[in-house]
């Protein structure tokens, strides 16, 4: 039995059609060239009898069926005809992905999402994100893992105390924390790169070395604007984006009360700018915005625009058997360097309420749906030898967790846009991207023909 992710649940009428596995074959290498990828992947092994390729391609496919561990991985490899349809050499087990993703070379792997991204931004996948034309990214931190008894080299170590007994005792815990940048506002929502952050090092550090990668990778003009939260309200961060004339929209709370209370006494005594309502679903809200130019920012020479919604959302609720209006009052403050002639004030509310996107359709996603928090390889033994830097063999840095990450987010980023833009089937008969993976992995128990073809093409 298989243990996927809510696919044993999938329900579908008999006479529905579902994907079928050939013609995703053919969309993964027609649109992003999958095998001359898989063809430059390397690790650290000498002269495996299991190719990297074969060990990228197993991954990639589990992460596309939505398995939530190497061992249902195995059972797939063992069990159906995965190993025939990704052309792999032989079945393979836990240990040899181990042993081979431990030792990946990242490089290949990051080219290949920075290439999937080009491609979908040459085919306009983008495109029905844009806002007044510009294309809208948005950064932000995960945790990816912690524990109080593994750890490895490349661990974050934070003291936590817990009541035992009565008493407070201290504990050290490892954790594995990092950033990442993702396409928002449109459908399609692909991550254009990820950062891990360093030993002892905070998100914003991490953050900023993400984008000195993204703009090395991408150029300064992939996309326009970029969406934060709170904790980059830093001058850093605002003369880095100035740097590569990105724009920003940036949540402001209490962290920078000079400014929000500037601000604050400015709209307190005028009309907002802008009153409007807005319905969505079984909500309604009340939205009045101020916004205003020139505020100073720290120490910073250049000036900021704040912009403030005050809403009051309308929701219905049961409350003793009966269906009454509850409603609440809430207040958002953004820091932004869009000018207010072409960015209104609602145009700029709106991208600030965009960045939940990124926390909803990206990190709780891959979260729950996509076993992005497993802690694959983490502080893993089993690794090819090497030279180290003091010419001594030993086992080669652990690289897994990275590896294994970056081909979550590439499957991530091509099954989001085989979903919302490609398959017609998902158009015609609404199935959710969970169900698209259930009909795909179901498809793999069928024998592919004989020969594999070489090239889909
Ligand atoms: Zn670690």
């Amino acid at each position: 039995m298989r243990s996927r992710f809510g696919v044993l649940a999938l329900m579908r009428r008999q006479d529905e059609p579902a994907h079928d596995f050939p013609s995703f074959a053919r969309y993964l290498n027609k649109g992003f060239d999958l095998r001359r990828h898989a063809a430059g992947m390397r690790d650290a092994r000498h002269n495996p009898e299991i190719s990297p390729s074969s060990v990228f391609l197993a991954l990639f496919h589990s992460f596309v069926f939505r398995n939530p561990s190497f061992q249902s991985l195995e059972r797939d490899l063992k069990d159906t005809y995965l190993v025939d349809w990704i052309g792999a050499e032989r079945p393979f087990g836990d240990d040899t992905l181990r042993y081979s993703l431990c030792g990946f070379d990242t490089g290949p792997l990051e080219d290949m999402l920075v290439d999937v991204n080009q491609r979908l931004k040459r085919s306009k996948a983008f495109d029905d994100g844009r806002v007044q034309g510009r294309l809208v990214v948005a950064i932000d931190g995960i945790e990816v893992l912690s524990s109080f008894s593994r750890r490895c080299e490349f661990c974050s170590e934070r003291t936590v105390k817990h009541k035992e007994n009565g008493y407070s005792v201290k504990h050290t815990q490892y954790f594995h924390r990092g950033v990442g940048c993702q396409m928002v506002h449109g459908n399609v929502t692909s991550f254009l790169g990820f950062e891990w952050q360093l030993p002892g090092e905070g998100e914003v550090s991490a953050a900023l070395r993400l984008l000195d990668r993204i703009e090395q990778r991408y150029g300064t003009r992939f996309f326009d604007i970029i969406l934060l939260d709170a904790l980059y309200a830093q001058s850093p961060v605002l003369d880095r984006i100035e740097q590569s004339a990105w724009d920003v929209v940036i949540s402001l709370k209490q962290n920078c009360p000079d400014l929000y209370q500037s601000a604050m006494r400015l709209f307190i005594h005028r009309d907002p700018d802008t009153i409007f309502t807005e319905r969505r679903g079984h909500k309604t809200y009340a939205c009045k915005i101020w916004s205003t130019e020139g505020l100073p920012f720290a120490e910073r020479t250049g000036t900021v625009r704040v912009v403030r919604s005050e809403e009051v959302l309308c929701r219905n609720r049961h409350r003793d058997g009966k269906l009454d209006e509850f409603a609440s009052d809430h207040e958002w403050c953004w820091i932004t360097t869009l000018p207010q002639a072409q960015f209104p004030p609602l145009a700029v509310r709106n991208l600030g309420h965009a960045r939940w996107k990124n926390e909803n359709n990206g990190w709780m996603d891959l979260s729950k749906h996509w076993a992005f928090k497993h802690g694959f390889l983490h502080a893993c033994h089993h690794r090819p030898k090497g030279i180290d830097s003091q010419g001594n063999k030993a086992p080669v840095p652990n690289h897994g967790l990275m590896a294994v990450s970056f081909i979550a987010l590439i499957a991530f980023s091509i099954c989001c846009a085989f979903v919302q833009r490609h398959s017609k089937l998902v158009k015609r008969y609404h199935f959710s991207a969970i169900a698209v993976a259930g009909q795909l992995a179901a498809w793999i128990s069928s024998p592919p023909p004989r020969p594999v073809p070489a090239d889909d093409s």
